[in-house]
């Protein structure tokens, strides 16, 4: 256990996490941010980003991490590459748990995001930034005129495959049953695209890629019939979902039957005081880098009002171990 009992445990390390531990650094509030093994969030699996703000002519994901990290530090926030394994926010201060290790704060900001589910296949892993994308809003414009594969059936896949359909020459949307998920309204929006087909029955079993290391096609398993075929593409989206990263805090905050947390309107703050959630762990509407980090700053901005305005905090009084 550390003596500290820190102003703000920030957890988690995408563009949330790392904009509240610059504005909590900025502070002076001697953020701790404990960013997770897989540090960075989902933008480490992207390549170009060519929508956050500032970056004339696009910047790779990994790098656009790398330098909010460093801006983060640079202002002294300490960042440590952990994953929280529990936490005890039934009293203060909080306690938040790498395995045995105790970290005490008087204020929590989660910033854990989500992860967009994956089709479990090695060559969808590897393809990853090289056609396979998860998030038709960012990767669309390079698909201008060339052809891709969505995979689901639900409303996100038919938002994507709409919106593709704007950018892509032909669009085909690879679903394993015969029946939508998706509500009638997003599919007939979809159906209504001249260039959308439609493939039922039938999942993505491989993803084939060049000597470049680029998607140049996929294989389609028929679901029914067990047949298999390849069908030439450029990219593949798949849009099957995404989980909020908040097992640790199942029965301490409050989350909507998908896992998502629930915070006040037009505020960060979670059911339990001091605590404050951001980014893509709150939000499933968005999901972009550039709301994830404003989000963050909101958190930053509340746990900095909150901590200035709660009365005689108890782990004042406490004695540090
Ligand atoms: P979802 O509703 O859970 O749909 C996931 C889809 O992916 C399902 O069709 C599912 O097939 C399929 N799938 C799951 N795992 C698969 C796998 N391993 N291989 C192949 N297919 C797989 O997720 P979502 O579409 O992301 O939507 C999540 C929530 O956000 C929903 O409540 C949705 O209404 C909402 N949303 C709303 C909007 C909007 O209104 N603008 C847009 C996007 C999302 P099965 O159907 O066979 O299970």
């Amino acid at each position: 256990m550390t003596n500290d009992i820190r102003e703000v445990i920030i957890i988690g390390g995408g563009p949330a996490g790392y904009t509240a531990s610059l504005y909590a650094a900025r502070a002076n509030l001697n953020p701790l941010t404990i960013e997770g093994f897989g540090a960075g969030g989902q933008l480490m699996i992207t390549s170009d980003v060519e929508n956050y703000p500032g970056f004339r002519d696009g910047i790779l994901g990994p790098e656009l991490m790398q330098t909010m990290r460093a801006q983060a530090e640079r202002f002294g926030a300490e960042l440590v590459a952990d994953d929280v394994t529990r936490v005890d926010f039934s009293e203060h201060p909080l306690k938040v748990y790498v395995g045995d290790e105790e970290h005490r704060a008087r204020s929590v900001i989660v910033a854990t995001g989500a992860t967009a589910r994956q089709l479990g296949l090695e060559s969808e892993v590897s393809l990853q930034g090289r056609g396979v994308s998860y998030c038709a809003v960012c990767d669309a414009a390079f698909f201008r005129a060339k052809n891709v594969v969505v995979v689901g059936g639900g409303d996100s896949a038919m938002e994507e495959a709409t919106f593709l359909a704007k950018f892509a020459t032909r669009v085909t949307l690879v679903h394993r049953r015969d029946e939508f998920r998706a509500s009638p309204i997003m599919t007939d929006r979809a159906r209504a695209k001249d260039n959308i087909d439609f493939v039922t029955n039938a999942v993505v079993s491989d993803v084939l890629g060049t000597d470049h290391g680029q998607v140049k096609g996929v294989t389609l398993t028929d679901t029914v019939t067990g047949e298999t075929r390849e069908m030439e593409a450029d990219g593949l989206f798949v849009a099957i979902g995404h989980d909020p990263t908040t097992a640790v805090f199942s029965g301490i905050l409050d989350m909507d039957e998908a896992g998502y947390l629930l915070t006040r309107d037009g505020s960060t703050e979670t059911n339990v005081a001091g605590v404050f959630a951001a980014g893509d762990v709150v939000d499933h509407v968005y999901r972009q880098a550039v709301t994830a980090a404003g989000m963050g700053c909101m958190a930053a901005l509340d746990a900095e009002r909150w901590l200035a305005h709660s009365e005689d905090p108890p782990e004042k009084a406490a004695t540090p171990a």
